[in-house]
């Protein structure tokens, strides 16, 4: 019996069935690579969904994990802890942010801004002034306030009713930015390249209306770089591209090296919006994931490490561009979307086939989409590109 059956099994009889899964079963990882439960080897250039931005249990990292372990696994928010703070010194210290606020996930960091947006507003304002302009066909994750932002109809079904507040502009617009920006907002948040939404990067002329507009106003920018952001895109933060630094910038996916943790970055007018009892986590801010966190931003901050993600990246997209059977390629850096010339081929179909020959990649809506590891070997990427540009050109 094909040996990932009984754990797909036991998934089934036992997990919600929240999500659609290839048959894979996953038993351990190194380097770029994984092998399931029949010791069956893939290269992989999804990261996880760019989580594993050092790829699969880095040793650097790991020994940092695990003396982490051995020493405080964890402590309430009521005390202070060394790995904490030094973990948002260097994440301040690298990104020009003033303060940081430590959550588990993208979908928490962005509830974090969307409060901090709104008490903001509030505090300087009083009431009414509350709205958040989200861009159409955004993703801000899956609780109800991050789903109420995200600017994609099929993800508004079945949870209503949704929370107030939320207005669609639709992206590189500027003119329909320009009417929804009223007397009742408050903030605008984007993507600086739409990931789950296709891989798709802001005009950076409608980036620069964004902050403009929003500056005269004193409306805060919030930028979720969940997924752009820890190097992803060739620069620390992808913000760093349009030359633009929000007032709220939040991260999660890459930024412990496939630990658990979200982050909320506050620059001068921001940091002193939460006051004590206003916001928490219990798990917030964990000295494991921390430990994870400085093990992944020394790494990535190293001389020449984001240098070497551009060549890197350079050269993937080459490589696509050469090939007859890519119509496009967008994104930045390694966040890579790849539009086939095959209108009829599905990139969900090139997923399964590409597993079915020892490579993992992601899709995004009808994109093939790539995260893969930031430090990737060429070895490894030739590997991967092998078997993605064969099953392409099949
Ligand atoms: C993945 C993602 C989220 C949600 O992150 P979770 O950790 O799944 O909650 C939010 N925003 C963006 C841009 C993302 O890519």
């Amino acid at each position: 019996m094909n040996s990932n059956e009984k754990t797909i099994n036991k998934f089934d009889n036992h997990v919600a069935h929240s999500y659609g899964r290839y048959p894979l079963a996953m038993k351990s990882g190194q380097n770029r690579q994984c092998i399931d439960e029949n010791n069956k080897k893939y290269i992989d250039l999804g990261s996880g969904i760019g989580c594993n931005c050092l790829g699969y249990c880095d040793e650097q990292w790991a020994d940092a994990v695990c003396a982490q372990v051995r020493t405080l696994q964890h402590t309430s928010n009521y005390y202070y802890t060394e790995v904490q703070a030094e973990f948002a010194e260097k994440l301040c210290n690298t990104t020009g942010y003033d303060s940081v606020f430590f959550g588990n996930s993208g979908a928490e960091a962005n509830e974090c801004a969307i409060k901090t947006a709104r008490k903001y507003s509030f505090d300087k304002y009083g009431k009414g002034r509350h709205t958040i302009i989200t861009l159409v066909n955004s993703f801000h994750g899956r609780t109800m306030a991050t789903l109420s932002a995200t600017g994609q109809d099929v993800f508004h079904n079945y949870f209503f009713p949704f929370l107030e507040g939320f207005v669609n502009v639709e992206a590189n617009n500027i003119n329909d930015l320009k009417e929804k920006l009223d007397d009742t907002v408050c903030a605008v948040m984007l993507e600086y390249v739409q990931g789950e939404g296709g891989v798709i990067a802001l005009d950076e002329e409608f980036v620069d209306a964004v902050f403009e507009l929003c500056a005269q106003k004193d409306i805060l920018v919030i930028a979720d770089e969940v997924q752009t952001g820890i190097g992803r895109t060739g620069k620390f933060l992808a913000g760093e591209w349009y030359g633009k630094k929000a007032d709220i910038t939040t991260l999660a996916k890459g930024i412990a090296g496939g630990i658990p943790m979200g982050a909320c970055l506050f620059n001068s007018k921001t940091k002193d919006v939460l006051t004590a009892g206003t916001h928490g986590s219990t798990f917030g801010g964990n000295p494991i994931a921390c430990a994870g966190g400085i093990a992944v931003i020394d790494r990535i901050t190293g001389e020449g490490f984001l240098d070497e993600v551009n060549e890197k990246a350079s050269y993937i997209k080459t490589m696509l561009e050469e090939s007859s059977a890519v119509k496009s390629v967008s994104g930045k850096g390694m966040m890579i979307g790849i539009t086939l010339a095959d209108e009829s081929k599905k990139a969900a179909d090139t997923a399964k086939k590409a597993l079915e020959k020892g490579l993992l990649v992601l899709t995004a809506k009808e994109k093939v989409r790539l995260l893969p590891p930031l430090n990737i070997t060429y070895d490894e990427l030739n590997d991967g590109m092998k078997i993605l540009l064969d099953i392409l050109e099949e």
